[in-house]
């Protein structure tokens, strides 16, 4: 996606050699033009899916998601960080180690939301070790419902992430792919 590589190189920073601050665009301040047109990519690629289902973990998964469930008609469901006073008994959960914040949390999804009849896209924003996006696919897997594809707004191709998830047979569509942050640059596949 040519238009999110030139707003990356004119808005993204390079806090390290391993990490991307999106803040202007995707993790702080989101711009719902560019959201959309993710949406509709997204939408284009897995449009032949039968996709009954987006789903994607809070919190900055949530608009990219909303705008990809908008395109193809069906509900968007995220699943939630952390245990609230609402929380559903009946949920899956699954404890995952945090990139950015370096501790570990609980992610779960009310069984309510999620069938053994759903075909689920699921949609993040950045893919580093993949550990979020392989937490939210155990959760898939234990409900019995069929996991189409992943699709991630940014590839760090130098992080197993989306390799592993590959191997896994899954099928993941990137937007934009990062080979190197080294130097304080940005380098594009
Ligand atoms: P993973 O579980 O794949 O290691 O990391 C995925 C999550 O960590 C993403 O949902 C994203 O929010 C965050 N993350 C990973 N790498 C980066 C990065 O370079 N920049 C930012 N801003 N977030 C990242």
């Amino acid at each position: 996606m040519k238009s999110l590589q030139k707003r990356i190189l004119q808005e993204a920073v390079v806090v390290s050699p391993e990490v991307l601050k999106l803040d202007a665009l995707l993790n702080h301040q989101v711009d719902p033009a560019l959201i959309m047109e993710m949406g509709t990519v997204f939408a284009e690629r897995f449009g032949e899916e039968r996709v009954t289902k987006v789903m994607t973990i809070e919190s900055s998964g949530i608009a990219v998601a909303f705008a990809v469930a908008l395109q193809l008609k069906v509900p968007m469901v995220f699943a939630r960080r952390k245990k609230t006073l609402t929380t559903d008994q009946d949920s899956w959960c699954e404890r995952v180690p945090s990139f950015t914040k370096g501790i570990v949390t609980d992610i779960m999804v009310s069984k309510q939301f999620l069938n053994a009849s759903d075909r689920i896209l699921l949609i993040d924003d950045i893919i580093a070790n993949g550990d979020a996006a392989r937490g939210i696919i155990r959760i898939i897997e234990r409900s019995g419902a069929e996991l189409v594809g992943l699709g991630v707004v940014v590839e760090k191709t130098f992080q197993a992430g989306a390799r592993t998830i590959r191997e896994q047979g899954i099928r993941v569509e990137s937007l934009v792919r990062i080979t190197s942050l080294e130097g304080g640059s940005i380098t594009f596949e």
